[in-house]
């Protein structure tokens, strides 16, 4: 099963993917997750990302696609994925299609007004990765999940915040509309308890 997660910045797709992932053992590629690895290692690719991460702006399609093309040719992909947050443009979605078959595009729909305070509330684990709103962890320094130190994104301040929403609608919402198109798309109203979303999210790929 090769799956695509849509959804805006802050939708909750990278909760959905962990919860995917471990359920149906899928490897869980997060472009995201690859990026910021480099950019604490340092490498060449990490001090090119910070550069645009740091400012809400999407790194260049070459080195992005470079990267997944790379990243899903590896063994633990052979029997399937979970994409999150690629194709985040056009020119990557057709990239993609180059190199691998989507089965199913999941689109994890959450109202635009309500992305900026779940974006600008959120706690990410150092050790786990894992991901939390301030308003779940009642004062809580440490992750629920696995007790590490938790610490808010450098791109998560309020006006990193809004130029990664405004990319979203200028740039990745279009492939809805794409993935409509090509009969691969499926909407998961993400406006819900996380538990709610992913019932709905395994209904969808049960039936696949
Ligand atoms: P979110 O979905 O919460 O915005 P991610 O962790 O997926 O966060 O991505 C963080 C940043 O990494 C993006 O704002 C962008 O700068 C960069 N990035 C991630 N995926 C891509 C991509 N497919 N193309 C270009 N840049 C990307
Ligand atoms: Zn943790």
């Amino acid at each position: 099963m090769n799956i695509v997660l849509l959804g805006a910045p802050g939708s909750g797709k990278g909760t959905q993917a962990s919860l995917i992932g471990e359920k149906f053992g899928l490897p869980h590629v997060s472009t995201g997750d690859m990026f910021r690895e480099n950019i604490r290692e340092k490498t060449p690719l990490g001090v090119l990302a910070k550069s645009y991460i740091d400012k809400g702006q999407l790194c260049p399609d070459d080195v992005t696609v470079r990267m997944v093309e790379d990243r899903l040719a590896r063994e633990d992909c052979k029997k399937g994925f979970l994409l999150d947050g690629f194709p985040r443009t056009l020119e990557q979605a057709k990239a993609l299609e180059k190199f691998v078959k989507i089965d199913c595009v999941l689109d994890i729909d959450v109202p635009l007004g309500k992305l900026l305070r779940r974006l600008t509330g959120r706690r990410c684990c150092e050790k786990c990765g894992e991901s939390f709103h301030v308003d779940m962890l009642g004062g809580a320094e440490n992750c629920p999940k696995c007790g590490g130190k938790l610490y808010i994104r450098k791109d998560d301040n309020e006006e990193t915040v809004q130029n990664r929403l405004d990319v979203y609608v200028s740039q990745t919402e279009t492939l809805i509309d794409y993935y409509a198109q090509a009969g691969t798309l499926r909407r998961i109203d993400g406006d819900r308890a996380i538990e709610e979303v992913f019932a709905d999210v395994e209904k969808v790929l049960k039936a696949l």
